[in-house]
């Protein structure tokens, strides 16, 4: 067992190295570009979308090693705030047709019998667990294939709680029955960056799964090879009642 970790170190350090010399590089090699060319407004536009483009990523890859070590140490909390999960997931679908369009994938979305109202939970990291989900559809779906988005809330309560599900289905490169049992382990990937040219970490998974459980949920992957991929989420989550919030808009 202690070898099998320190392979995994070793593995990682490896990929990681990789995965964050390649948008430091960019960083690095158009700063100079741009800076020899100041006077070239193209230029300097095309190298700096670069630059905010390559450094977004390598921010993204930070806090993903941020929260994971976080979660192994056991100091991930959780945040309360109200908010409108039909309003977050409609949010997450725009960002979604952004991803889909540029990648040539079609995109449904159904969010309609998701209701307006209110609900009590964390919102940022329901948008991450959300997120990672939708961009892995992406990331790992062909040009011309489908991605579906699918939320709503189950009927009848668990004491104050609701049970909310989200589901992301796709018609994408699917994973095998042997690569299921680890995908939410960190750093699994079935092909590292540096062979697939597909760019990651193997985080997403692990942080969605460790969310996703601190939070009482549950997550479910069916998957087939060359067919796609079906990802369903449950979290519980208070809705507030119509009492709160309208004395809550009364006092703001
Ligand atoms: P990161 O999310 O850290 O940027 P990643 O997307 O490779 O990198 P995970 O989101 O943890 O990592 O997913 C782990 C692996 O599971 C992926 O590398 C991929 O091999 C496989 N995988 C995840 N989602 C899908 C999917 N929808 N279709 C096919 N394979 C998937
Ligand atoms: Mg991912």
């Amino acid at each position: 067992m202690a070898e099998a970790a320190n392979n995994t170190k070793t593995q990682f350090l490896a990929n990681m190295s990789h995965d964050i010399r390649t948008p430091m590089n960019a960083i690095i090699g158009m700063a100079d570009i741009v800076s020899r060319n100041l006077d070239d407004r193209a230029c300097v536009e095309d190298g700096m979308r670069k630059i905010s483009i390559s450094s977004k990523h390598l921010l993204g890859l930070i806090n993903d090693i941020l929260d994971m070590s976080k979660i192994e140490s056991g100091k991930m909390s959780l945040q309360e705030e109200d908010f409108n999960l039909k309003e977050l997931v409609s949010d997450m679908a725009e960002l979604a047709h952004t991803q889909t369009d540029e990648a040539k994938i079609n995109l449904h979305v159904d969010i309609s019998s998701l209701n307006e109202k209110m609900v009590r939970g964390d919102r940022m990291r329901i948008r991450q667990i959300y997120l990672n989900i939708i961009s892995n559809a992406v990331k790992y779906t062909p040009e011309g294939g489908l991605v579906r988005i699918l939320a709503w809330e189950e009927e009848g309560y668990h004491g104050s709680m609701k049970n909310y599900v989200f589901r992301c289905e796709d018609t994408g490169i699917g994973m095998s029955k042997e690569f299921l049992q680890h995908v939410f382990e960190p750093f699994e990937r079935v092909q590292n960056s540096t062979m697939s040219r597909i760019p990651g970490t193997g985080l997403g998974m692990a942080i969605t799964k460790n969310l996703v459980d601190l939070m009482g949920g549950s997550i479910e992957i069916h998957s087939e090879l060359h067919k796609g991929s079906e990802i369903t989420v449950i979290l519980p989550l208070k809705p507030l009642s119509e009492d709160s919030v309208v004395s809550e808009a009364e006092s703001s």
